[in-house]
């Protein structure tokens, strides 16, 4: 079957009972849009998703040499597989079929059956612009890198990556501060438990530093971002240490002598435009 030629679509309009029906005048949609350029046949039917509606495409597709199908039903998350797979089985390519969504984007969120039954029309021959410039396309395998990149080591970071990289995963964890753990570690207690914040958080802090999967990135940030799904490509800043991280054991005496820590800091603490405060 030509499938890159002249455009033959078939429009196939659902009324899902009254879902559609209800607030959508269906017949004016299939009238309006089989004088569409390019619409060879369109019918309107009460469950498009049934096996007769199924048949009813497969037939017109095979008798009316449809090389393009446009399902006007519900969201393409419930049955645009459904119909992909009803085309292919009648010999069109499945990515030929659209599906225009007058059920959630139309009927369900509108009582107006006039400006209801006007969307849906606009939202069809949408929908068979479209179909008419698709190309038949064929699933393919390529390679996916597996690893994840977790941005912001608080809690919800810190249990994410345990999380993934339990399950076999490489995760590299970003956080600008130093240290893990986020607002969490700032916290006595949660809510609404009242449970201690640091016996949550500190044994997954821990488990973080020990895991072999997660590699930890602290003082650093996420600068850019190119590529695509299974293949990304991360630009991540990491800032200057001055120490030798694989010697360092946290101790913290090297602060008592950091001239940083001596210079007197000012804060200054605004309510809009009035400053209010000024602490060291
Ligand atoms: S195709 Fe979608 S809108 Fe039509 S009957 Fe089935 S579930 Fe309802
Ligand atoms: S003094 Fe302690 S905290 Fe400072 S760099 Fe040396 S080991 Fe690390």
């Amino acid at each position: 079957m030509e499938q890159n030629g002249q455009a033959r679509i078939g429009v196939y309009i659902c009324h899902c009972g009254l879902n559609i029906a209800g607030t959508v005048n269906v017949s004016e949609v299939r009238e309006f849009i089989s004088r569409a350029p390019g619409v060879v046949v369109a019918r309107d039917y009460k469950f498009m998703c049934s096996d007769p509606g199924q048949t009813l495409i497969q037939n017109d597709i095979e008798e009316l040499q449809l090389n393009r199908v446009v399902v006007a039903a519900c969201s393409p998350l419930m049955h645009e597989l459904t119909f992909r797979n009803a085309a292919r089985k009648a010999g069109l390519n499945r990515y030929l079929v659209q599906i225009a969504n007058i059920r959630e984007h139309c009927s369900w969120i509108h009582d107006d059956v006039g400006m209801a039954t006007e969307k849906a029309r606009a939202l069809v021959l949408a929908a068979v612009r479209r179909v008419a410039l698709h190309q038949p396309l064929e699933p393919m395998r390529a390679p996916v890198n597996p690893n994840v990149l977790i941005v912001g080591a608080g809690i919800a970071g810190i249990q994410a990556a345990l999380e993934i990289a339990e399950s076999g995963n490489t995760v590299y964890l970003v956080e600008r501060e130093p240290t893990i753990g986020g607002r969490m570690g700032q916290f006595d207690k949660t809510f609404p438990t009242l449970d201690c914040a640091a016996c949550i958080l500190t044994p997954k802090m821990v488990s973080v530093g020990h895991r072999e999967k997660i590699k930890l990135l602290t003082m650093s940030e996420v600068v850019g971002c190119s590529g695509f799904i299974g293949n990304f490509k991360i630009r991540v800043r990491r800032k200057a240490r001055f120490v030798d991280e694989s010697k360092c054991t946290g101790c913290g005496q090297c602060w008592n002598i950091c001239p940083a820590t001596r210079v007197p800091r000012k804060r200054t603490i605004r309510l809009g435009d009035q400053i209010v405060k000024q602490v060291s």
